[in-house]
């Protein structure tokens, strides 16, 4: 992925502005640059923020939160003109690097190009990034502290409360949904259409810590890497900071013999981490204090049956489809959301919001379904298939037959993280039949030179067609 901008057209905008405005519920990472990409076709945008501004307020007590951007996401800022100005926040890494219990390091490459790297970046950071550009536009108002609380149907308005008691209305016409994985905007839609949403939380939580900058803002660990603990039943993963420092986040259930609900005292998280992660405690001095300082955050699916209502309100990001982050795919996803609603109003020459919304659903909905059910795939291998042999044997095939069919196998984690150009969809269809080569081949075998690799890429031949084909 190149950071230069190459300026896709920008959908032209309408003669004298487009009349009718816009409004989008939440200055997150989707509401933002979804308004940045609207705001380049002369449309109105009035955006409303629950929280303050983040530029101007420390949120989240000023804890590092990072992310994994990676292609997708990439290619959606890159449409809105903002590649060179993500670039500096970026922390390339190349793979998984895995702890093991004895101390043991190992790196698992995400990819076998140069360019096959994910990046650690600042979600503060990226968001600061996002809103000042997002306020260039002489066509956008941001109002921060104004909670959304959901739409009325009846009287067709979206409300919004100022925090002093007051209440906002706007018209519900053309609103963009972009409040997260709790949407007081999904509510309303589901309540108004008689839809579901199937909402299903992971028997899992998360707790973000800190692995702290060595002397002279030094990183202590492997800077270029994502690294994983990974336990079996759990796990324990960092994220580069540019100020030297990583966002460790622990992921376990929160019931059961091994979980929050057994962690109760600082000598019990101390003690936790001496059996599980000495490596990792010995980096982290304040682990103890900061455990019952962070929240225990919680993680699920959301699978929402209807996105759109007429040209009236529409769902993206998390508000549409909350996945689980073990893709490192949520944002990335909810990019991706943006470019398409962008190349949708530039394909409708009579800018139809109504088409727009329901295209947008039509299309979006199958891909949402797709990367949410790999992620959830991806949480196992995580902390446990990693670690197994067959699992660096099988990466090593795929490496092998991508060298050989670039044109048909690519492993799925890379169509995944390196290939915007291929939908989600295809890779998880294309990803079973890999999956399913992978494990026929790899059975019975200690090390690539077991694999007959003609019979091997004869077989790839056969039954996956080239990637160009394939829908
Ligand atoms: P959000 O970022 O949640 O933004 C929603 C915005 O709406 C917020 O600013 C919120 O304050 C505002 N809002 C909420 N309610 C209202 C209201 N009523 N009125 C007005 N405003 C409102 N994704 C990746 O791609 N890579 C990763 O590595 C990754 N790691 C993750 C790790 C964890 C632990 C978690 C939980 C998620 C991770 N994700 C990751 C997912 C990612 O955080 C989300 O998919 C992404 O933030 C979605 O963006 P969004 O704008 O839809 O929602």
């Amino acid at each position: 992925m190149s950071f230069s901008d190459p300026q896709p057209p920008a959908p032209s905008p309408q003669p004298d502005g487009d009349a009718n405005g816009v409004t989008v519920v939440g200055a997150g990472l989707a509401g933002t640059l979804a308004a940045i990409l609207l705001a380049r076709c002369g449309i109105a945008i009035e955006v409303f923020e629950r929280r303050p501004d983040l530029r101007r307020v420390q949120l989240d007590a000023g804890r590092s939160i990072n992310l994994a951007l990676a292609d997708r996401g990439l290619a959606a800022l890159a449409m809105a003109g903002l590649g060179e100005a993500v670039a500096p926040l970026l922390i390339p890494m190349r793979g998984r690097l895995l702890h093991a219990l004895d101390g043991s390091e190992t790196l698992v490459p995400y990819g076998q190009r140069p360019h096959e790297v994910i990046y650690s970046v600042s979600r503060p950071g990226l968001n600061r990034l996002l809103l000042d550009r997002l306020e260039q536009d002489a066509h956008v108002s941001v109002q921060f502290e104004h909670t959304g609380t959901g739409a009325d149907f009846e009287r067709g308005t979206v409300v919004f409360d100022t925090g002093s008691g007051s209440r906002i209305e706007r018209p519900l016409e053309r609103v963009i949904a972009a409040d997260g994985a709790g949407s007081p905007m999904r509510r309303s839609v589901l309540a108004h259409t008689d839809a579901r949403a199937n909402e299903e939380l992971l028997e899992h939580g998360y707790k973000e810590l800190t692995l702290p900058a060595g002397a002279g803002g030094r990183h202590q660990i492997d800077l270029h890497a994502l690294h994983i603990w990974p336990r079996g039943g759990f796990m324990l993963i960092a994220l580069p900071n540019l100020d030297g420092s990583f966002t460790v986040t622990l992921f376990l259930p929160h019931e059961g013999e091994t979980s929050f609900a057994h962690l109760t005292s600082v000598a019990d998280v101390e003690g936790f981490f001496a059996n599980q992660f000495p490596d990792a405690l010995e980096l982290m001095p304040d682990v103890g204090r900061e455990f019952f300082e962070h929240p225990t955050g919680i993680m699920g699916t959301i699978r929402c049956e209807r996105w759109a209502v007429d040209d009236r309100v529409l769902l993206i990001g998390d508000a549409a489809h909350g996945i689980v982050p073990f893709h490192g795919q949520g944002m990335n996803c909810a990019f991706e959301d943006c470019a398409e609603l962008d190349r949708l109003i530039a394909s409708s020459e009579d800018r139809d919001w109504r088409w727009i919304f329901r295209e947008f659903e039509a299309r979006r909905r199958p891909e949402a379904n797709a990367i949410a059910d790999m992620a959830l795939e991806n949480y196992i291998e995580m902390r446990d298939t990693v670690r197994e042999a067959r699992f660096q044997l099988g990466k090593q095939l795929a490496f092998e037959l991508e060298r050989r069919c670039p044109d048909r196998f690519i492993p799925r984690y890379s169509m995944v993280m390196f290939h915007h150009e291929i939908p989600y969809s295809v890779a998880e269809r294309r990803g079973r039949i890999q999956a399913g080569l992978l494990a026929e081949l790899t059975t019975g075998a200690h090390a690539l030179a077991d694999i007959d690799l003609d019979a091997a890429e004869a077989l790839v031949r056969e039954r996956l067609p080239p990637l160009a084909q394939h829908e």
